[in-house]
């Protein structure tokens, strides 16, 4: 089978490899169907994100097909059934795993981050990790993944029917958090430089779409009758956008930060009491594969204007490159397994 190595900076290596071997207790062998590359892996690709450590397969956004089940498995899943993999191995241990917030345990292993994901044909999974998407394709089925992540920043926040979100940032991230927060029933709007992507925002359903380089506060204003919208979003990691929400939210608001930066971000704490705002950080996401995949199934056609690039697993490589130069042109882009006779 083959396997996509990344081996240093910028070097990705398409490798023959032995076939997984046998099951660990617990363990079902997946053959992988699709596996999405996400801005994370970018940043592995680069070497600049803190987890970079070569050699290694990525892919932490993916499906695959139950080829057969190891001992110790609970008769869930049958052999042909597709699946989504939660990539999240936690220790089950420690104090946040202790109170079922296993996303920020201490000792977090994600699967195409410290262990081998889905950038291969096929590897050994545990089956508790594995949700079953039916009949969903494989490139929206993979898409499951970045929605738990928007489920979990919207959740976070508390966001309920009738609320206005705004969004910032439109990247495949800032436009899961408006397709979660639609599924709650949110109004969202949504900002980003690149035009390209408001327009795609549009038509997924943004309620307003805003050029981050125009007065966005004023718009933001007009469109909550003068309130700021309560909650407020951050899907880009850029400190003084963060700062900016602090401004732009409404009193007695929250703000959530899901985009990650290393810089320290200065926040205005007589603005913060006044206003009594709660901010919330949002990590990876905690029991959220069960309802992201009835989302996905439900914006099954948004999920499809999200995704820019079916690819192979020989295409990565020049994909990522392409994105880093060209975010305008690549959205999300998605290794599809094409095998003969295979439906995707
Ligand atoms: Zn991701
Ligand atoms: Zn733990």
């Amino acid at each position: 089978m083959q396997a996509l190595v990344t081996t240093d900076i910028r070097v990705m290596e398409l490798r023959d490899t032995a076939l997984p071997g046998e099951h660990g207790e617990g363990q079902v062998l997946l053959q992988v169907d699709a596996a999405g590359i996400c801005g994370s892996d970018y940043g592995l690709y680069l070497g600049k994100h803190p987890l970079s450590n070569f050699p290694m397969i990525q892919g932490h956004e993916f499906c695959g097909t139950v080829k057969s089940l190891g001992p110790g498995t609970s008769g869930r899943f049958a052999v042909g059934e597709r699946v989504a993999v939660e990539p999240l191995l936690g220790c089950g241990k420690c104090q946040p795993c202790r109170l079922g917030r296993y996303n920020c345990c201490i000792e977090l292993k994600l699967l195409g981050v410290h262990e081998p994901g889905g950038f291969q044909e096929a590897l050994l999974v545990e089956e508790r990790l594995l949700h079953p998407v039916g009949d969903l394709p494989a490139d929206i089925a993979a898409f499951a993944e970045p929605m738990t992540i928007a489920l979990q920043a919207v959740k976070r926040a508390g966001v309920s029917e009738g609320e206005k979100v705004y969004v910032i940032g439109a990247g495949p991230i800032g436009l899961a958090i408006l397709l979660a927060s639609r599924w709650l029933g949110a109004e969202v709007a949504i900002s980003d430089l690149v035009v390209h992507r408001l327009d795609k925002a549009r038509r997924i359903g943004a309620a307003l779409v805003l050029d981050a380089r125009d007065d966005v506060v004023t718009a933001l204003g007009a469109w909550t009758d003068g309130e700021g919208p309560s909650v407020v979003i951050d899907a880009t990691g850029v400190p003084s956008v963060i700062r900016s929400a602090v401004d732009i939210v409404a009193a007695a608001g929250r703000i959530v930060t899901v985009g990650i930066s290393t810089a320290d971000v200065p926040l205005p704490l007589a603005t913060l009491i006044r206003k009594e705002l709660t901010v919330y950080a949002s990590r990876n996401s905690v029991r959220m594969f069960g309802e992201a995949i009835e989302a996905v199934r439900r914006f099954r056609a948004e999920v499809g204007e999200i995704i820019t690039h079916h690819i192979g697993l020989s295409d990565v490589q020049q994909t990522i490159e392409l994105a880093l130069e060209r975010p305008d042109i690549v959205e999300k882009a998605v290794v599809v397994f094409d095998r003969a006779g295979g439906t995707t």
